[in-house]
């Protein structure tokens, strides 16, 4: 059987393994942690930093396919492995997505709108940068952020020097982007996958909701009209064809109102690509989960339907006024009150087996279907 080679070993990874065992795949884990989640669920792991190239070389001789389970990796193995072995998706995609800037230019460069921004080189930019954009507006650093780490709103009461320095510092990043702050009505996300033969499904919209920057609660379907469900698969599809991905991406996007028209409208704000938290109900909720799609294809398989499970399409769920499914993440210590949800009806339960609970770390979570 073939082996798909992961570089990454967290949650993500473990539940693309999962996936791949089902199908009847082997994974490979690459890391540098000792006991990362993925290889308690994986066949085989390779323990090394990312720029280890000897220990890169035999990786890619013991795989058939690479993938990778955060945007944040060095792009420079990643590149380098695409010499060796078939990686998917491409790490041109990957440059992208770990560099605002450049990520916002893209988007906007296939008439997607996404919040006003600004290039911010060095203090004395930050300054014109402001000029351009207004207040409120938020400055995050261009590469390396998650979880909302090295951001910061900026109103005119807030201290510019003290921002700047803290975006920088918190990242190590010596570029930052300015964005316009966009007061949305709620936050939302969708999940394309696009298969070697070029075909593309999107998963259906979600609403997320976050709390201290980390994603608490998905819902899925959004409650939402139907046309932005529409133009969430079109900006999706998009994105997915115009850059040639082969694997899944999701689109984080803002729901904005409007308030001349009252018309509801939706703004990219950033890309992953790779599987989602906002995506992980779809192991039960959905025919294909995220997980399996990513197999499918990046095995050059076909990909798998994307309804919603009982085989009810997007649209009659919608019109049926069903209520949602929804996903819960279980941060820090609140992966210990586990065992009341293995009593509720229509809950699932997923644990990552990652030793440490600090707080805000995710640690598993639960689905929770109608
Ligand atoms: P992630 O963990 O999703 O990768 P991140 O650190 O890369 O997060 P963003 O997704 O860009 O950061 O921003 C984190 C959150 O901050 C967003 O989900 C949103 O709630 C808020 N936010 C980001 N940009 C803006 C903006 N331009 N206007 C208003 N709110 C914003
Ligand atoms: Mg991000
Ligand atoms: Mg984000």
């Amino acid at each position: 059987g073939s082996v798909i080679g992961i570089l990454g070993g967290g949650q993500l990874a473990r539940m693309t393994a999962i996936a791949a065992a089902q199908l009847g795949y082997k994974t490979h884990i690459f890391c540098p942690e000792s006991d990362p989640s993925a290889t308690h669920v994986s066949t085989y792991f390779t323990k090394s930093n990312y720029n280890n190239y000897s220990a890169l070389d035999s990786f890619a001789k013991q795989v058939d396919v690479v993938t990778y389970e955060f945007e944040n990796i060095m792009v420079e193995p990643v590149e380098y492995l695409t010499t060796k072995v078939a990686v998917f998706p491409d790490p041109k995609i990957l440059k992208t997505c770990q560099d605002r800037v450049m990520e916002k230019t893209f988007i906007q460069s296939l008439d997607i709108p996404t919040a006003k921004f600004q290039s911010v080189e060095s203090f004395e930019g930050l300054k014109s940068a402001i000029e351009k954009i207004g207040y409120p507006a938020i400055l995050k650093s261009n590469t390396m952020g998650y979880d909302g780490k090295g951001q910061v709103k900026l109103t005119d009461s807030v201290d510019l020097e003290q921002a700047w320095k803290k975006v920088t510092s918190e990242t190590s990043a010596s570029k930052a982007i300015l964005e316009q702050y966009i007061e949305f009505e709620s936050e939302a996300s969708v999940i394309v996958a696009r298969g070697l033969d070029g075909s593309e499904l999107t998963f259906p919209l979600v609403t997320n909701k976050h709390r201290n920057h980390i994603l608490r609660q998905t819902i899925a379907p959004a409650q939402l009209p139907e046309s932005l469900h529409r133009q969430a698969r079109e900006i999706g599809n998009k994105i997915a064809r115009s850059n040639g991905l082969v694997g899944v991406l999701a689109v984080e996007l803002f729901v904005v109102k409007n308030q001349t028209t009252g018309d509801y409208q939706l703004l990219v704000n950033e890309l992953a690509p790779r599987p989602h938290n906002s995506g992980h109900w779809t192991i039960e909720g959905c025919v294909t989960s995220q997980f399996e799609q990513l197999i499918r294809c990046v095995c050059g398989l076909p990909l798998g339907s994307v309804d919603l499970m009982k085989r009810i399409t997007e649209e009659e769920y919608i019109q049926q006024q069903l209520p949602p499914i929804v996903m819960t993440n279980l941060l820090g210590a609140e992966v210990n009150s586990w065992e009341k949800t293995l009593q509720t009806k229509g809950s699932h339960l997923h644990i990552y087996a990652k030793g440490d609970a600090r707080e805000g770390r995710k640690m598993g979570h639960i689905t929770q279907l109608p």
